[in-house]
């Protein structure tokens, strides 16, 4: 039997949702986030009752979203005693709330790294997408005073057919403000990105995009990977050499809230690549704003409840059936379930999961023909 190499044991990477509440009304948002305050949101106790439980089984890197965190005025209370708690602690604003002062709280609080979404190479086209005039300029403002206090910083791309020809733009665009990484986050068309199936790129584009992204990460001069686009692994692996040293540390090693786990795999074995499976119940977990674990954000099944479990993350992680579903790839079905990839793929739960209300179903998103499902080449 095939062996995974995908983690099975605690998460390495946790995106935590702390609000929903957010003054943008993003096309893509995955939380369709208002600008109000939501019922059910966890306090600060029982905030730092989650982050007790999570430092009793592991020391995760701790992706601090929304929503926009930074709507919650204990965000640099909550940072620092993750941080204190041995936890890489990392955020996702949108940047409109990061001042002189905001960076500043952020850095002492030890906030090490932010993203920052990008999703056009003007302020035209990322305003049109972000749905409010002028967030361009003011997230290259909040952009601007982290850089100041010494915040690292990775910029975020979502992928549509309104940008995806814009991408080479934006990645040049990313070099020129000095992020780390440039993260090319595929469309998960769920939340309120559900109406944007339309803007959603076809799989053929996807893969010419991923295609792409495989020689940037091996040519740009800063980090390029993807986020939820699992069968990237693939396309690396095909690549024509794929051993390569260990990938860089990114500054969001996850997904959907948000980043992209690292396999260590080479394009070509002179940059290491990391090639970015589908994360969800491997070494990822998300956690909404009212304590609900889920296996990604994009993947709206209640897969534990904290308040529920004593706030012992533990206990709620392992004895999550969705989690234990996820680890098995024995269970994935259709041609994912048939791959020779599947054990590094994975394909996207959320998208087989809002196409066919079956998270083990096949990704919808990808064009490989698996060998054993290959007539000529079948071994039945
Ligand atoms: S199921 Fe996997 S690939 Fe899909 S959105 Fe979630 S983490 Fe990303
Ligand atoms: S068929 Fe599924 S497992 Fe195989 S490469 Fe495509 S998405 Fe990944």
């Amino acid at each position: 039997m095939r062996k995974s190499v995908l983690h099975n044991s605690g998460p390495k990477v946790i995106a935590w949702e702390l609000t929903r509440r957010c003054a943008l009304r993003c096309k893509h948002c995955r939380g369709s986030a208002r600008d109000e305050a939501y019922e059910g949101e966890l306090s600060t106790d029982e905030c730092k009752k989650v982050i007790d439980g999570i430092a009793d089984y592991v020391k995760p890197v701790l992706i601090l979203t929304g929503g926009e965190p930074m709507t919650r005025p204990d965000i640099y209370e909550l940072a620092r005693y993750a941080a204190d708690k041995g936890m890489r602690v990392v955020m996702a604003p949108c940047g409109h709330l990061i001042t002189p002062e905001t960076a500043r709280k952020l850095k002492e609080a030890g906030v090490q790294c932010i993203s920052i979404s990008i999703d056009g190479s003007t302020p035209g086209k990322h305003d049109a997408f972000r749905g409010v005039e002028g967030a361009y300029a003011r997230t290259m403002e909040g952009l601007q005073h982290a850089i100041d206090v010494g915040i690292q910083f990775q910029v975020n791309t979502t992928v549509t057919k309104l940008n995806v020809d814009d991408l080479p733009a934006i990645l040049q665009r990313a070099i020129e403000l000095g992020a780390i990484t440039f993260d090319i986050f595929f469309l998960v068309p769920t939340g309120r990105a559900g109406a944007l199936r339309d803007l959603e790129i076809s799989p053929e584009q996807a893969e010419r995009a991923l295609q792409w992204a495989a020689e940037m990460a091996q040519t740009a001069p800063i980090r390029v990977k993807t986020t939820c686009a699992p069968h990237f692994a693939r396309i690396v692996r095909q690549g024509p050499k794929s051993e390569a040293p260990a990938a860089r540390p990114a500054c969001h090693p996850g997904a959907a809230g948000n980043g992209g786990h690292g396999h260590a795999q080479g394009h070509g074995g002179k940059r290491p690549v990391s090639t970015g499976g589908c994360m969800a119940g491997q070494g990822f977990v998300f956690i909404s704003h009212q304590g609900i674990l889920q296996p990604c954000g994009f993947l709206d099944t209640a897969s534990g409840d904290l308040r529920k479990a004593d706030f012992n993350f533990q206990r709620a992680y392992e004895e999550s059936q969705v989690f234990q579903d996820l680890r098995d790839h024995a269970r994935y079905e259709g041609k994912c379930g048939a791959c020779e990839f599947v054990h590094v793929c994975g394909g996207c739960r959320a998208r087989a999961y809002e196409l066919t209300g079956d998270y083990l179903a096949e990704e919808p998103q990808c064009t490989y023909i698996p060998r054993r499902t290959r007539p000529q080449e079948s071994t039945a």
